[in-house]
């Protein structure tokens, strides 16, 4: 019999991609000096139609470096950033290790409740943010926590400037005792900081969980961890240096973090940002800078797809893209394929794997289930052990289902803080994902849902995204989530929230009959409410949780 051990999936490998490889760095901060060293004069950023060279990220960076070292800030400090998508928040990532301390990413979503709690979680001793964000939102929680300098920044400055300088010397006046960050930048250009250096378990950042899996934790993504995931996806999507990869996901998120800033960072490729994810403005920067790859949600490829204006020309750059954070209905990816000319890949993986766990290797399709409707996650990638685990902790057979579980340099050492969780979710460091799936005999992973996701019928299991499959083969719909809502006599019955495409039309009654022609009794939707749009998390995955325990209720 096969068994994990034999990690079946290897012989799905093509033979450039070795399944053990050496991993090129393990400290952060070394790998993106040799880029430093390495190009200069090439663009590091583009943002809007303004450039940030390599050479000018060092620069600033040090001086920020510099200017954060005066401000007391030392060995193991945290700093958090909790910024859009601009040029800044990369600055200060690497000034922050510059400066020996830990980046603390924060949604820039967040309101008061959340931004405490993450504040006071981690510890940060400083707090970068825009500065509307700190009017709004950051102003009234700082006093109560170990925050002892603000830096504030505005989007606009370097939106304005059609120039590659950064920042330029724009002087903004702030009251507030908070410090304008490129203030701070230039008063400290030129100065040097002294050498640090990281092991591969050192912190490099902490990324508080998605809300959809409760209470938020920060998550320790080590140097280690940071340099193996860049090193997966720069080879696994073939970045090359003169490539561009265009910053879709949200940078806080470990998506952007690591399919975006890390692959960059280790590759030289320019990194292409928008400040928010608005179809139009998306597109223009793909339509000016030509992008090569990209990772994102499948709602964002569905949101451009559908963008006014949108055409096949717009994804001709691109040699690889990457779908993860949420499931792709096999009927989604299909469609992405016929209006761009290119297939989908899949990628699966947490913020407890710094992103990639499993990915569709080159070479080869995932494959689509054919009992189950599922597309595959993929198959584990390089130097990483997946293991299928059953509730008595043991592996469970090949193609049976249970908890995927993973083992490998992209596993967290842990969440801050928190030891019992970690022991909870990470013991001898091996991640219990609380995704349930199966790996089939030749090594590809499916998903079939969420432990906590299942609907339970009388004792008969739903698993949501098996109805949702099917609602999305309907011509009408758009966006499909599938809820267990209580019921009298089942204990929990299915019901469907759906969005359709513009124009298009269909009643709850006729999609309802459409899903019971197409599957068990048990599991079609008893009842469908149209909405307009689906609540989602800035990661594009929809919020279930939201949708079965509405605000207020
Ligand atoms: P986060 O920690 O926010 O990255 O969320 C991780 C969760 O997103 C995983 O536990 C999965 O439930 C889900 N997820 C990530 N990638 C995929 C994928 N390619 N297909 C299905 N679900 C995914």
């Amino acid at each position: 019999m096969t068994t994990y051990d034999d990690r079946p999936w290897l012989a799905l490998y093509t033979s450039d991609q070795t399944p053990d490889v050496a991993v090129e760095f393990d400290d952060a901060l070394a790998m993106v000096r040799a880029t430093f060293a390495a190009r200069p004069d090439d663009a590091a950023i583009k943002y809007f139609d303004g450039v940030l060279t390599w050479r000018q990220l060092d620069e600033q960076s040090t001086a920020l470096a510099a200017g954060l070292r005066e401000h007391g800030f030392e060995r193991g400090d945290r700093l958090a950033v909790y910024l859009q998508n601009v040029p800044q928040f990369v600055i200060a990532m690497v000034a922050t290790w510059k400066a020996g301390g830990i980046m603390v990413s924060i949604n820039p979503m967040n309101r008061e409740r959340e931004l405490a709690y993450q504040l006071e979680d981690s510890g940060a001793k400083v707090l970068l943010c825009l500065e509307s964000l700190y009017d709004s939102v950051a102003r009234k929680v700082v006093p109560d926590t170990d925050v002892t300098l603000v830096l504030t920044t505005s989007e606009l400055e370097y939106q304005n400037r059609h120039d590659s300088r950064l920042f330029g010397s724009v002087s903004r006046q702030r009251s507030d005792g908070t410090t304008d960050l490129v203030e701070l930048i230039e008063a400290h250009l030129g100065e040097s900081v002294p050498d640090v250096s990281y092991g591969v378990d050192d912190v490099a950042f902490l990324t508080y969980t998605s809300g959809t899996t409760g209470v938020p934790k920060g998550a320790m993504n080590t140097h280690g961890n940071v340099c193996f995931t860049a090193q997966v996806y720069r080879d696994y999507a073939g970045v090359g240096r003169d490539g561009s990869v265009l910053g879709v996901a949200p940078l806080f998120h470990i998506t952007g973090l690591i399919g975006h800033i890390g692959v960059c960072l280790l590759s030289g490729s320019s990194l292409v940002l928008a400040y928010r994810f608005e179809p139009q403005v998306v597109l223009d920067a793909i339509r000016e800078h030509r992008p090569t790859f990209t990772i994102g949600a499948i709602t964002v490829f569905i949101a451009l797809m559908n963008a006014p204006g949108f055409a096949r020309e717009d994804f001709e750059s691109f040699e690889w893209i990457y779908s993860g954070g949420a499931a792709i209905a096999p009927s989604v990816a299909e469609a992405f394929e016929k209006a761009t000319g290119l297939p989908i890949h899949n990628a699966y993986g947490l913020t407890e794997t710094t992103s990639p766990m499993t990915l569709t290797p080159r070479g080869v399709a995932s494959p689509v289930d054919q009992t189950s409707g599922a597309f595959s996650v993929g198959c584990p990638v390089n130097n990483t052990v997946v293991r299928i685990l059953g509730e008595d902790g043991e592996p469970v057979p090949l193609g049976e289902v249970g908890e995927i579980c993973a083992k490998g340099p992209q596993v967290v050492l842990g969440y801050w803080g928190k030891e019992k969780e970690t022991e909870e979710a990470l013991p001898g460091r091996e991640l219990r994902s609380g995704d349930v799936g199966f790996m089939s005999p030749e090594g590809w992973i499916f998903i079939v849902d969420r432990k906590k996701d299942m609907i339970n019928a009388a004792g008969y299991k739903v698993w949501p995204r098996e109805v949702e499959d099917v609602l999305y083969g309907h011509p009408a719909v758009r966006e499909a989530a599938v809820v267990g809502v209580p019921d009298e006599y089942r204990g929990e019955t299915v019901k469907a929230f759906v969005s359709l495409k513009p124009g298009s039309q269909a009643t709850p009654e006729e999609l309802i009959a459409f899903c019971k022609e197409r599957m068990a009794a048990y599991k079609y939707p008893r009842s469908i409410e149209l909405v307009g749009e689906l609540p989602k998390t800035v990661t594009g995955k929809i919020l279930r949780r939201e949708l079965r325990e509405p605000a207020g209720s």
